[in-house]
């Protein structure tokens, strides 16, 4: 057997004095296919294209009006709360050539969920959308932010009252006719390893959601990694990539709030000279017509939408033949789902990408060489990245043994904002601990086995348990409580808080089956008011006397993880 302590190889220059949108807009690296006349962007809806030169003027002008007149400047943080639209990637690009960050928040969030993300990120500016604006006032109220920080993304400019709220397409057009000059934020050579680009969101190994600050030269690693990974361009290969070719499209169903669908899905595929089919929001019919309409070849998507994939009785109707790539992520897929996915696509290439938003987001990913990934595989390691298995007695694991993950590479993220404690645990020694228990073959195919850490990930999107728990605690008639995640085939996991009752709820529902069930049906509905609909506990409630915990306090999580799949199986 081999040990496994690290993977590396060779990788080719990775700029480090570049933002991501001089790197996306102006840069020619070597392994960067050349995008004659094809567009970057289309828009699902309308078939509106984007050109790389419309891009590059758009961001400009943005830019521009951004400086003038909302005065952008350096480290500023700029939230995207917003489903995808084609202005997306402009907007993330003009907020860095004026040298501030962007947060992306999920557009379905409640305001309080919003104006947390707001607090902690420090955000001044807020890019709404029409179908959440109400939210993203009322987010920005709390969070202390006057509604003239507050701008639309897409193209619809509803009139509040007396306030006009303008679109980002009518500041592009405000530059057109008044000129808005602004001296666009260049980097020192190394800088782009310090230099924050993007906020997002991951509640790592433990504890409540925090904003991973990754920078521009971890975002720009990650793409090449992908890229030399897939022998994209004509440096690697004479004939360039066989996955990954120029006018390729890929259909952006996944979420850019998101790592997987702003990295992947999005910058990967610009940067492989593919159009994006830009999604507002996921639906397996309105998906199956794109795919036929807008002749989609990669489809890029999440274990649920997999699954809609295979047995959805819809399918069978639509020309698929076309897909050639269908890449899943963010969240464990089913062997039995990988195999049935062969069925419908039998001439595609399929597998699996794994990894976390605390390395930029892939660790791994099929190879463009390989037709299929073995069933389970998370995809084989990236170059560049070191992974080593640790196994519980603290030895290194060896090939097919298995153990908690730590990795190391270009695209590690700088840590978790503000929070230096929470950054120690998880940045240890200049390793990221990844809280995934994996095997790793010599191949260097990653297998995830399971999750050690607490997070649950439900139809791919990250669930904090201390986040649930913090509000559960807030609620009159609950003194202790522990939420985890029951398995569940379509969302991968659901929900579940066990919670104990305090004394008065207790008198109120002992030996009386129907309020104590009135009860636990009020405790889903007030999570249901205040937390997105993933977070919500659709898992179910159930009463405790107490939640089992070890000497100095610590929840212990695996025992009702356990507990809770038993319950589960009874149901
Ligand atoms: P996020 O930071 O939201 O991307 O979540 C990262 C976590 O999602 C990882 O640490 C894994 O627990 C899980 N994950 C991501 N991709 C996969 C995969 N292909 N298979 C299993 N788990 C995955």
């Amino acid at each position: 057997m081999t040990e496994i302590s690290s993977y590396i190889a060779a990788l080719p220059h990775i700029p480090d004095d570049l933002t991501l949108a001089r790197f996306m807009l102006d840069y020619q690296h070597p392994f960067k296919p050349i995008r004659y006349g094809i567009p970057c962007l289309i828009e699902d809806k309308t078939g509106r294209q984007l050109s790389i030169e419309q891009l590059r003027e758009d961001t400009q002008r943005l830019a521009g009006t951004l400086h003038h007149v909302y005065h952008i400047g350096e480290n500023d943080v700029v939230m995207i709360f917003s489903p995808n639209h084609v202005d997306y990637p402009t907007v993330l690009w003009a907020t860095f050539k004026l040298g501030g960050i962007v947060s992306c928040s999920n557009p379905q969030f409640t305001a309080a969920e919003l104006s947390n993300q707001l607090m902690t990120s420090k955000a001044s500016f807020v890019i709404g959308h029409s179908s959440n604006i109400d939210t993203a006032l009322s987010a920005a109220h709390l969070a202390g932010l006057s509604s003239d920080r507050v701008i639309l993304l897409d193209e619809r400019s509803p009139r509040k009252g007396n306030l006009v709220m303008p679109s980002v397409q009518e500041l592009i057009h405000e530059s057109q006719y008044q000129a808005f000059p602004f001296q666009e934020r260049m980097l020192e050579p190394g800088e782009g390893k310090t230099k924050v680009a993007l906020l997002s969101w991951s509640s790592g190994t433990t504890g409540k959601p925090k904003a991973v600050a990754i920078s521009h030269h971890a975002l720009i690693a990650n793409v090449i990694q992908m890229a030399v990974h897939n022998q994209v361009g004509k440096a690697y290969s004479p004939r360039g990539s066989r996955s990954f070719r120029p006018g390729d499209v890929a259909i952006g169903v996944l979420p850019f709030y998101h790592v997987a669908g702003l990295v992947i899905g999005l910058h990967f595929a610009l940067f492989c000279a593919m159009s994006v089919v830009v999604v507002e929001k996921y639906n397996i019919l309105n998906t199956l017509e794109s795919i036929v309409r807008h002749r989609i070849t990669h489809l890029i998507v999440v274990p649920p939408q997999a699954i809609d994939l295979c047995k959805h009785p819809a399918v069978g109707s639509h020309d698929l033949s076309l897909v050639k790539y269908v890449m899943i992520g963010a969240a464990p897929l089913s062997r039995e789902i990988q195999f049935q996915l062969y069925d419908v696509f039998p001439d595609a290439q399929i597998g699996q990408a794994y990894g976390l938003t605390e390395m930029t987001t892939t660790l791994a990913m099929i190879e463009g060489t390989q037709k299929r990934s073995p069933l389970g595989s998370g995809g084989r390691l990236l170059p560049g990245v070191e992974a080593r298995v640790i196994k519980p007695d603290g030895s290194l694991a060896q090939c097919g043994e298995q153990g908690e993950l730590i990795v190391k590479g270009p695209a590690a993220a700088l840590g978790y904002l503000n929070d230096d404690q929470a950054t120690k645990e998880t940045f240890v020694n200049g390793w990221i601990r990844t809280g995934d228990q994996v095997s790793i073959s010599e191949s260097n195919e990653v297998f995830v086995v399971d999750r050690l850490k607490e997070l649950l990930k439900v139809r791919g999107f990250q669930v904090a348990p201390a986040e649930i728990e913090g509000c559960l605690l807030a609620h009159p008639d609950i003194t202790d409580c522990c939420v985890i995640g029951i398995p569940d085939e379509y969302s991968g996991e659901l929900p579940f808080a066990y919670i104990v009752l305090s004394p008065d709820a207790h008198e109120r529902t002992a030996f009386d089956v129907s309020a104590e069930t009135e009860l636990k049906l009020s405790i889903v509905k007030y999570i249901a008011d205040r937390k997105v609909s993933y977070k919500q506990l659709k898992g179910g409630v159930q009463v405790v006397d107490q939640i089992p915990k070890n000497g100095s306090g610590k929840l212990l999580r695996r025992l009702l993880r356990k507990r809770a799949k038993e319950h589960s199986k009874l149901r």
